[in-house]
């Protein structure tokens, strides 16, 4: 049996939407987007939303609308994509990483609260596969020492924590950024979102997205430095489909991580995610386990492959990539939480239309090629 590492859910009204506009003259800044705009604001619970090219384009926006610049620092988690850290050096400012908590994965707070400096201007804190991160604290931090807070939330789309949805009014983020890259738990193909309670932070995005244009969007006006952002109505089309059903979506990736955790919870050297109690609604993003030290990662990995199941280590942290490692002069130790936990994860395969037969397979299939 070959089962993919993840499979986006596209059905024939996904198929339909995306041919509907292909069939009308506009292809780009259009009706399409401004009403998956809309649909992504009010199933998030704010009162903007500007949809982007991609999930690192949002984050870049977001950095540059608050003004973040050459000399400034930004804390974000080193256990996560490298999007978190690399928007915060297109601004020309530089990231600075902060350990996380060992059950949650996501950044610590009393890690940023010794990582402030006077130069500290923003936080990024990350929803690490599609849980929240502890933003009641962060927001505090953030209040008291005048940090701004922008929240990937590139995972955790519908997420909900204490009873509050990622990134909705009340939760003290100034936005958060949404992704929709076809492995996530919705996609445009390429794609993402920002969402916001403040109009002319909203107003500025739109502008940053798209050319630098004024706020009328005036054709030949460039009032700032932008970029070309813009998400496309084929894109927009499909983003309107998938988000009609991504409540079925998540409940279904609900169910299959279920379905794994039952079947993986007895295996020796195996452990399942931890889901905090504060998460009271989880987006499954990806399923992750976790190895006993003394496994080997990268035999389990081949002779899975050689099973047709695919794996990947999740994350490698970001402070251990080359270039950062060239330009900041990080090396291994500089942040033992995540280093130690980075060597014992393993994403399985997990998308929304997986079958109870896949999962059984897999966790088969792990059982016995597991040795310690
Ligand atoms: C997916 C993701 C992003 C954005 O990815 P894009 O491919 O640019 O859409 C950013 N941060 C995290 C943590 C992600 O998982």
């Amino acid at each position: 049996m070959n089962i993919p590492l993840s499979r986006p859910s596209i059905n024939q009204d996904d198929i339909d939407a995306v041919l509907a506009v292909l069939q009308t003259p506009t292809l780009s800044i259009g009706p399409k987007v401004r009403a998956f705009e809309a649909a992504v604001a009010a199933y998030t619970g704010v009162a903007h939303a500007v949809a982007v090219n991609s999930g690192t384009s949002g984050l870049h926006i977001c950095l540059a609308a608050s003004g973040i610049g050459a000399g400034d620092e930004v804390i974000t988690s080193p256990f996560s994509f490298v999007a978190s850290a690399n928007c915060a050096i297109y601004q020309g400012a530089t990231p600075v990483f902060a350990d996380i908590e060992p059950d949650t994965l996501n950044i610590d707070p009393c890690e940023i609260e010794k990582k402030i400096t006077d130069r500290t201007r923003a936080i990024v804190p990350v929803d690490v596969f599609g849980q929240p991160a502890n933003i009641e604290r962060i927001s505090e931090i953030a209040r008291k020492h005048d940090l701004v807070v922008v929240q990937d939330a590139c995972e955790a789309i519908g997420a909900e924590r204490n009873g509050q949805r990622v990134g909705s009014n009340g939760t003290g983020v100034q936005a958060a950024v949404f992704a929709f890259y076809p492995n996530k738990q919705m996609t445009t193909g390429e794609g993402g979102i920002v969402v916001t309670d403040d109009v002319d932070y909203a107003t500025a995005l739109r502008s940053f997205a798209n050319q630098g244009r004024d706020d009328a969007g005036t054709w030949m006006n460039h009032v700032r430095l932008g970029y070309n952002y813009r998400l496309d109505e084929m894109s927009a089309a499909l983003g309107l489909s998938q988000i009609a059903r991504l409540d079925e979506m998540l409940e279904k990736r609900c169910q299959v991580a279920g379905w794994y955790a039952e079947r993986l919870d007895g295996i020796d050297g195996v452990t399942v995610p931890y889901v905090a109690p504060e998460t009271t609604r989880m987006s499954w993003f990806v399923y992750v386990i976790r190895l006993d030290e003394r496994i080997d990662r990268t035999r389990l990995m081949a002779d899975l492959e050689t099973a047709g199941i695919p794996s990947r280590p999740y994350f490698v942290p970001i402070h251990l990539q080359p270039y950062y490692r060239e330009c900041f002069g990080y090396q291994e130790g500089d942040f033992p939480i995540t280093e130690r936990i980075a060597q014992t994860t393993l994403a399985i395969p997990f998308f929304s239309d997986m079958s109870v037969e896949q999962v059984e397979y897999v966790c088969e299939q792990v059982q016995q090629q597991i040795r310690i």
